[in-house]
């Protein structure tokens, strides 16, 4: 049956601006009529949709959300304990709770296995309700590369979201073996010395990339001939170069940038994922009592101002950039802080609401599997639609209170799924530590007080 949307404000995504009096039809789930009520097709005992009260605009997109991860609070939470097999079954889950934040299609880019690869099937055969996904199997890395955590006599467990590659043949025979389990992009990590110290902090180099360019030519241009995008994991300056010189399609991070990177950037024609939302949770949130606290979120405070200047040169420059948040760590959990990143975007990168919602709309679709059908509210597209009481073109924070959602429709439908709250502890959190402290003799007289005080109550 044909629905008619009727829309009190409608922002398409392609315009700058919001129209009053707008109807949307709908039919098999794709839009074949957007415009001026006036001049709409006559309903004739097709579905009225009523948000003639409402602001209604595109689902959002969120290009870099982890459902293997499981709202983790290390990266053994991420990597070992849990079978890969209970990482889909929580990973469904969490992706429900990412739709119900207004958040229709994700990328996930970098996965255990084929957690997120069976989510997205499992969703496309119509088994569950959930968001359009787009993915990638595990980061292809080096021994010097993000997600090779552990020393060197540990290895990389089976379970980890990297796979290591010891020389550019690997590289290509893991990049096939992963386009041929059906993943939609290949993710290269590819800033260098990551390994965790003991004290859990990295030591971060930014300066010397997990990849010579030679190597992530080839693994680029092999990932091409097949027929995926190559989206690479860059913080620093020589791994965003490195990525720009290769012609990935998208750089994530990007957060060392400066104009010699905006120039190459320009010239190759790439796509910047800056996700800013896991950088500044960690310093506008992270309590005494976690151990991210301190150096890790100094770390985060200097590497998020150093990205704030070099994207917003990037932005007036004309790169273009899509939403991204890293959600599925603890300090950024499924379904919260999606469209953070979008007030990050107008507070600190000197973009208009409207400009902010295109980096989670239209600007991240052509990235998306079925993208040309995706990212803004036209003929010919999927009616994935956010009805809302507010205007987030005033005031862009709106997005981030759940509460204001009149509506979401995946489709042409208005979603079904509903949340409940779950233990942590029998969902993620299977690492071994169990003590936040050291209770030396000093320390416990230290903590007396306080110990006392919670054995009274
Ligand atoms: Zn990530």
């Amino acid at each position: 049956m044909k629905k008619f949307i009727r829309c009190g404000t409608l922002f398409t995504g392609l315009e700058d601006k919001a129209k009053k009096d707008q109807t949307i039809v709908v039919e098999d789930g794709l839009i074949t009529y957007v415009g001026p009520t006036s001049k709409a097709p006559k309903p004739n005992g097709g579905e009225v949709i009523d948000h003639s009260k409402w602001f209604v605009m595109p689902g959002m997109t969120d290009f870099h959300t982890h459902l293997a991860y499981g709202n983790a609070k290390c990266e053994e939470d991420i990597d070992i304990y849990a079978p890969v097999e209970f990482r889909a079954l929580r990973g469904m889950f969490m992706a429900q709770r990412v739709l119900l934040a207004g958040v229709t299609s994700i990328c996930n880019p970098g996965d255990a296995a084929r957690v997120t690869l069976s989510i997205r099937d499992a969703i496309n055969a119509g088994l569950f309700e959930g968001p359009r996904i787009t993915t990638s199997g595990p980061y292809v890395t080096s021994r010097q590369g993000l997600t090779d955590w552990y020393p060197t006599w540990i290895g990389q467990p089976e379970t980890s979201i990297g796979h290591v590659v010891r020389s550019p043949d690997e590289a290509i025979e893991e990049i096939r073996c992963q386009v041929k389990d059906g993943v939609d992009v290949i993710k290269i990590a590819m800033d260098g010395d990551m390994a965790l110290q003991p004290n859990g902090v990295s030591r971060y180099n930014g300066l010397v990339a997990a990849f010579n360019q030679e190597e992530l030519d080839r693994m680029v241009t092999e990932t091409h001939r097949l027929g995926k995008r190559a989206i690479t994991h860059a913080r620093g300056k020589e791994s965003t170069m490195y990525s720009a010189r290769a012609g990935v399609d998208i750089i994530f991070h990007a957060s060392h940038l400066d104009n010699e990177c905006i120039d190459a950037i320009l010239a190759a024609n790439l796509v910047i994922c800056p996700t800013l939302t896991l950088l500044v949770n960690n310093y506008e949130f992270s309590q005494p009592t976690d151990g991210a606290a301190g150096a890790w979120s100094d770390y985060c405070r200097v590497e998020a101002e150093a990205a704030f200047e070099g994207l917003s040169k990037a932005h007036k420059a004309g790169v273009p950039m899509v939403a991204g948040t890293d959600t599925g760590f603890a300090i950024t959990p499924y379904g919260e802080w999606h469209a953070k990143e979008l007030e990050i975007y107008v507070k600190y990168l000197g973009m208009t609401p409207a400009e902010a919602i295109r980096t989670a709309t239209v600007n991240p679709a052509p990235f998306l599997s079925d993208g040309e059908r995706l990212g803004a509210i036209a003929v010919g597209r999927h009616a994935d639609i956010l009805a809302l009481d507010g205007n987030p073109l005033q005031d862009i924070s709106q997005l981030l209170d759940k509460s204001r959602f009149k509506q979401i429709l995946l489709g042409g439908e208005p979603i079904t799924v509903s949340t409940h709250d779950i233990d942590t502890r029998q969902v993620s959190e299977f690492s071994y530590a169990m003590w936040g402290d050291i209770y030396t003799q000093q320390r416990v007289a230290e903590l007396s007080n306080s110990i006392r005080s919670i054995a009274a109550e």
